[in-house]
């Protein structure tokens, strides 16, 4: 098949051909620094991903592996299965949020530290799930910022750069109205299980046999159960085919913000160092070097107090954020400072 008709054959042939310049070309890794000497491995299936460009399939790797996203939540049984399927077998999600459908405020205290670990991930799927290209460039935003707010305030995390348009109904508007709030990465799919409409518990695990497969972004919804008849035969073939399970970010992972703000002050005999909050940061690595030798200490929030600095010695810090398993660079050196003796 020519790539017409497998775009055709996944519904998508009127978008990729009036879009054509919009399909992603992931970029390899590089490593955010230069790590020689230091304890921290680079992943170099890491990938940086490329501001916007169309995402419909995963970057190669060496690793064979498979993006199983799910749309929409309108079922909150069915969202309760996923969550089940995520807490009992260790997969890892990514879900698209229509943030008025009730399920997503219902189990956000199910969700929240699923989603801080990183084992789900969500993306940016709307409020009200209209088609976009109807709309302005305005209300574009506002439909794709209401969602935003509500999984800030809700999960307590930035979904961008991640979104995905309703009805995968997209032109160079939206994306553009979308870049412009930070949302430069519309999500499109691969294969689809098409449980969305009404299709027998058969048909969809004959889409399953067809699309599971390496660098595959998977389209399901949760939006009645049907598919979920199938989610124990689901992953057997995803590890039949030797497939493991991604999350976007951990495909096309970012490279976090550095810290900034960072600042050393000695209180008593410490030295307290403060920095910034970086989105989705999990932890902080705080270097300085004592005697020569550089040290590293893990903050998981935004302070650090180093209480045995030696009186008179001169210390000097870098912090950087790690997020979702990737490190930041690190920040620039703070000032020395030094504690002096108690009297
Ligand atoms: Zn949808």
């Amino acid at each position: 098949m020519n790539r017409r008709s497998v775009l055709a054959s996944l519904g998508l042939g009127a978008l990729a051909l009036s879009a054509p310049s919009l399909i992603a070309t992931p970029v390899a890794a590089q490593p955010v620094e230069s790590e020689v000497g230091s304890a921290v491995a680079v992943n170099p299936e890491t990938v940086v991903y490329r501001r916007g460009s169309t995402l419909f399939r995963l970057p190669k790797s060496r690793q064979r592996r498979m993006a199983w996203t799910i749309d929409d939540g309108t079922s909150v049984a069915m969202l309760r299965k996923y969550l089940a399927l995520v807490e009992s077998e260790n997969v890892r999600l990514t879900f698209f949020v229509y943030s008025s459908m009730s399920g997503w405020k219902t189990l956000a205290p199910q969700l929240r530290p699923l989603i801080a670990s990183g084992q789900i991930q969500v993306g940016n799927h709307t409020a009200h799930h209209l088609d976009l290209t109807k709309l302005s460039t305005k209300q574009i935003q506002k439909e794709l910022w209401t969602c935003h707010l509500f999984m800030l305030n809700n999960y307590g995390v930035d979904a961008r750069p991640f979104f995905r348009p309703p009805y995968g109904a997209i032109n160079s508007k939206v994306v553009k109205a979308a870049a412009a709030i930070g949302y430069t990465s519309p999500v499109m799919w691969s294969g689809t299980l098409a449980d969305s409409t009404a299709i027998s518990v058969a048909g969809i695990w004959r889409k399953a046999k067809r699309y599971v497969g390496n660098e595959v972004i998977l389209l399901t919804h949760a939006n009645n159960t049907q598919a979920s008849k199938v989610f124990g035969k689901m992953l057997n073939l995803v590890s039949q085919r030797g497939l493991q399970l991604v999350t976007l970010n951990d495909a096309f992972a970012k490279s976090p913000a550095v810290p900034s703000q960072v600042n050393s002050q000695v209180q008593d005999q410490s030295i307290v160092v403060t920095w910034s909050q970086v989105t989705n940061a999990q932890t902080y690595d705080v270097f300085y070097v004592e005697s020569g030798v550089q040290q590293t200490q893990r903050a998981t929030g935004t302070q650090f107090v180093f209480s045995s600095a030696q009186p008179l010695v001169d210390y000097q810090f870098q912090v950087r954020a790690n997020v979702f398993g990737v490190a930041s660079a690190r920040s620039d050196l703070t000032p020395p400072v030094h504690v002096t003796p108690p009297p």
